[in-house]
């Protein structure tokens, strides 16, 4: 079994920025995971100080990850499958079966939107399908959206999105957010629709809706906002129990439980990359003076 200091699951702007703050601390440092499935990297960024306009998202990965290594950070391009506390830290098992003994671990595996599971969804990702109201709302102005889920997080990007686009449809068979958010979304003019998505279709881009009861939509976008769920699942493996909406509780050191950390989308809103970077760096000097200070696993 490899020993090193500092293990951080997830290869996206959290992790790599946890990565850079470790291996400068000089904790052995090593990355699990696929900069590719980072959220941003299909995308564009554009609210990130210091980098006007528009970046691609797969060139901000794939700098920091070369960054990150610059400093010493190692990378294990697989997920990791199994997590468990041992004797002297914490055993990630990774996709190929190998397993590393860490003395603190980092947790940023982001947040895996919870899809809609219809045809066009993936197809139109990033050609008008969106997971994220608050990230993509200003490419919609003037335009004609629907906003699909019936929980608090669809009733509130509803909302939202009246303020840019021209027109919001709010694609639910049966609300169950709070009555307070439903009647907001809706005294902002965001109109109910009672059906569900049976197909997105389009040709470049997004053109519109096929609903369950036969009605046909033309929208520019679609925002599915079905809630998100978090890697809950490898925190509980690691004796820290999530929150009620999976995402992992931190203190100010962005501490979940003695030696394990985490940062970026996996402790919740705002889902956004100066958050998820700010985070990162603090988890990464914490998780590195935490491994330092055991010396049961420091030669
Ligand atoms: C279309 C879109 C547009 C966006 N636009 C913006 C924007 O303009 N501005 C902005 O600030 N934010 C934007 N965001 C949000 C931004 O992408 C996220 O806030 C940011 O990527 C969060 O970083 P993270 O490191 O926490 O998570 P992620 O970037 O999602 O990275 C998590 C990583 O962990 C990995 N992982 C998960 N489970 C495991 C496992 N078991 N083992 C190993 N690795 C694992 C994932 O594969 C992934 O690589 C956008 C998001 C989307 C989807």
């Amino acid at each position: 079994m490899e020993r090193i200091d500092v293990g951080i699951i997830g290869c996206g702007p959290a992790g790599l920025q946890a990565a850079i703050h470790s291996a400068r601390k000089k904790a052995t440092t090593t990355v699990f995971g696929k900069g590719k499935s980072s959220a941003i990297y299909p995308a564009h960024l554009e609210n990130y100080a210091g980098l006007p306009g528009k970046t691609d998202g797969s060139a901000f990965i794939e700098a920091a990850i070369a960054q990150a290594e610059s400093f010493g950070a190692a990378f294990v391009g697989e997920n990791v499958i199994g997590a468990s506390v041992a004797e002297g830290g914490f055993a990630l098992t990774v996709e190929s079966g190998r397993t590393y003994l860490c003395a603190s671990v980092v947790i940023a595996t982001g947040n895996s939107r919870v899809k809609l599971g219809v045809p066009g969804e993936k197809e139109f990702f990033g050609k008008g399908v969106s997971y994220c109201a608050s990230c993509d709302c200003n490419f919609y102005k003037g335009r004609t959206v629907a906003v699909v889920g019936c929980e608090s997080e669809a009733a509130a990007s509803a909302e939202l999105m009246t303020s840019y686009a021209s027109k919001v449809y709010w694609i639910c068979p049966g609300v169950e957010a709070s009555k307070e958010m439903e009647a907001k979304a809706l005294a902002a003019g965001a109109e109910m629709v009672a059906s569900k998505v049976k197909e997105i279709h389009g040709g470049d881009r997004v053109a519109g809706l096929s609903l369950a009861d036969g009605r046909e939509i033309a929208v520019d976008g679609v925002f599915i906002e079905l809630g998100a769920k978090s890697a809950a699942d490898i925190a509980m493996d690691l004796d820290v129990m999530p929150n009620m909406d999976d995402s992992i509780p931190v203190d100010g050191d962005c501490m979940a439980a003695p030696g394990v950390f985490a940062c970026g989308d996996v402790t919740g809103k705002p889902w956004q990359v100066a958050k998820a970077v700010g985070q990162g760096c603090v988890a990464g000097m914490a998780a590195a003076d935490y491994a330092k200070g055991r010396a049961d696993v420091l030669q």
